[in-house]
């Protein structure tokens, strides 16, 4: 034997889209083969040495809050890890923050999210600024002479790090502050004070927020109380004139994951900020940004599943166990070609989500894209922590240390839930949708009843026999959720996933009881091609 240690070789050097039929495929599908180039070539260098350093770089070395100058001053900053800057020169560099906004043409959020998706499995913690500045664009453009002023910034492919006035920069980045100490879910319960200047039109605010994530951002989308009631604010960190706006870190909150990227508490003290949107109008403002970054929450769940099953399938393709590779082993095969659909299921769900952002101006697209995404958020996010485990587990003890890489897939799987709508926000939002925008479910059900599938027919049968019946239908919110997303899945992987895939996610998810753990596939055949098809290949 050639490698005495039965030790696999590293995951490196290896083009992480070439190497991913499944989005590959869903590129094309969703109107974006003209982005091939590009999120081919991001992929080549998300597989190198290079940017893997990059992302294990920028977790060991995590920013450090700088509150004050050596004068005593306030600063207010925060430093970061060179690797950070390279890792978000690329994400900049490559329009991930505004892709749609830059080229407004069909597949744009398709060919965004497939980039995204590719990149985030380098280094997750990251995408955070990248994915609110994306979605701070709708919200601002409801205020035309705003977003005159900042989208030319936001758009720009030049990472411009540093407070320094817009004016003076190539590039912009934007970050969200709603949520406070008393409540984050219920914004309203906001206390932030926003009291008119007087004299410019502005705004000056007082009170804190308990999470805000990547502090060094130009401009902060804010959530306060005006006259008028909740409103949203544009609060830039720093003035015009150069100064520094009252915009004060207190302090980086020392999180279980996501290590790279700080989020922090602030206070305002009488910052500057001016309106976004009607007066009291501010969650339906915001409400716009948010759409966008619970799609890149699916976005994010989708890459860490595939991260994770790449690296599950690489390593055991290698390692032998009981004179046989572990790729070979029949139970190891039922739990990696399990993985394998659960992966495939969210990639193809992910990027018919953000197809229907490419297609919202129609009005059945648009109607299911505000459902879909609150299933999305809600199914995919609990599935990756589900996922990344037990790929961690395929790993046997080298899938707990951290330079495989799992560990900090696991520590960030569940953030992706909890942020922007945590899991049972996010299913009432689904019940929200049925009953305000009835057209929201039928295009829910038009996506599902697409095919013939007896098994899918049942399923979709009996939700809505769960959904007719309205008593205590909040207590049964995940219930419900879980059983449409399933069903989503599956009408989507008859129609678009491998067949042998979709068999075999019908067979095991579709019945009572199905898909609660990994392993448990109903036989073994053809099921190395699936395996094979989610396999990651040497360039
Ligand atoms: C790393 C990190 C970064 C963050 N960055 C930002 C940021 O940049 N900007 C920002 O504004 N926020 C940020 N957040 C905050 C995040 O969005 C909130 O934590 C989240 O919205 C939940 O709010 P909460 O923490 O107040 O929890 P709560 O609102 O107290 O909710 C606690 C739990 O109760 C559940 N719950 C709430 N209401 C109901 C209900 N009616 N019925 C049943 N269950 C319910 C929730 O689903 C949740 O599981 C960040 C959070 C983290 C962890």
């Amino acid at each position: 034997m050639s490698n005495p240690f039965n030790q696999p070789p590293p995951l490196v050097d290896y083009n992480v889209f070439e190497s991913d039929a499944v989005l590959k495929e869903s590129l094309e599908r969703e109107g974006a083969a003209w982005a091939q180039d590009m999120v081919s070539e991001l992929g080549g260098l998300a597989g190198t040495q290079q940017a893997i350093d990059w992302g294990f770089q920028a977790n060991a070395n995590p920013p450090k809050l700088r509150t004050h100058d050596r004068f005593g001053d306030r600063i207010d900053e925060v430093e970061f890890h060179p690797a950070w800057h390279e890792l978000m020169k690329v994400a900049v560099g490559h329009g991930l923050h505004a892709l749609p906004w830059r080229e407004p043409r069909p597949g744009a959020h398709a060919a965004r999210a497939a980039a995204f998706y590719v990149w985030s499995q380098v280094e997750g913690g990251h995408g955070c600024p990248i994915s609110m500045t994306y979605a701070a664009v709708p919200a601002l453009r409801k205020v035309p002479r705003l977003a005159a002023e900042w989208e030319p910034l936001m758009r720009a492919l030049d990472y411009d790090p540093g407070l320094r006035p817009a004016s003076t920069k190539k590039g912009v980045l934007f970050g969200m502050a709603m949520t406070e100490r008393q409540g984050g879910s219920d914004v309203r319960s906001n206390t932030a004070l926003a009291t008119p200047t007087g004299a410019d039109g502005g705004h000056h605010l007082t009170g804190s927020k308990w999470f805000c994530s990547a502090p060094m951002c130009d401009a902060f989308l804010v959530l306060a109380q005006a006259p008028g009631g909740l409103s949203c604010f544009l609060l830039p960190r720093v003035l015009p004139d150069g100064s520094r706006n009252a915009f004060h870190i207190e302090r980086l909150k020392d999180k279980l994951g996501n290590r790279s990227n700080a989020s922090s508490e602030v206070a305002f003290d009488n910052a500057w900020a001016v309106m976004v949107g009607a007066e009291g109008d501010g969650v339906k403002t915001i409400i716009e940004m948010v759409n966008h970054t619970r799609l890149d929450c699916v976005i994010g769940s989708a890459s860490l599943m595939r991260q994770a099953v790449a690296q599950a399938t690489h390593h055991t393709a290698h390692r032998r166990a009981f004179g046989k590779l572990l790729s070979e082993q029949p139970l190891m095969v039922n739990v990696l070609a399990d993985l394998a659909l659960e992966s495939e299921a969210t990639t193809i769900l992910m990027m018919r989500l953000a197809g229907a952002f490419d297609r919202a101006e129609d009005a059945t697209e648009a109607s299911f894209r505000r459902i879909g995404v609150a299933i999305a958020k809600f199914w995919t996010c609990k599935r990756a922590i589900a996922v990344v485990a037990e790929a961690l587990e395929c790993h046997g003890g080298n899938g707990y240390v951290e330079e495989s890489i799992l560990p900090r897939l696991y520590r960030e799987a569940p953030l992706n839930s909890i942020w922007e709508g945590s899991g049972n926000v996010n299913a009432l939002d689904v019940l929200r949708a049925m009953q305000r925008e009835p057209d929201s479910l039928a295009s829910y059900f038009g996506e599902v009843e697409s095919t013939s599938d007896p098994r899918l027919k049942r399923a979709v049968e009996e939700i809505k026999q769960e959904i007719a019946n309205s008593a205590e239908i909040e207590f049964r919110a995940r219930r419900i959720v879980n059983r449409m997303a399933v069903a989503l899945e599956a009408s989507l992987m008859l129609r678009y996933g491998d067949p042998v895939s979709a068999e075999y996610f019908c067979a095991s998810r579709l019945s009572e009881g199905g898909g609660q753990m990994f392993g448990v596939l109903p036989k073994l055949d053809s099921l190395k091609s699936v395996i094979e098809r989610h396999r990651p290949r040497f360039i």
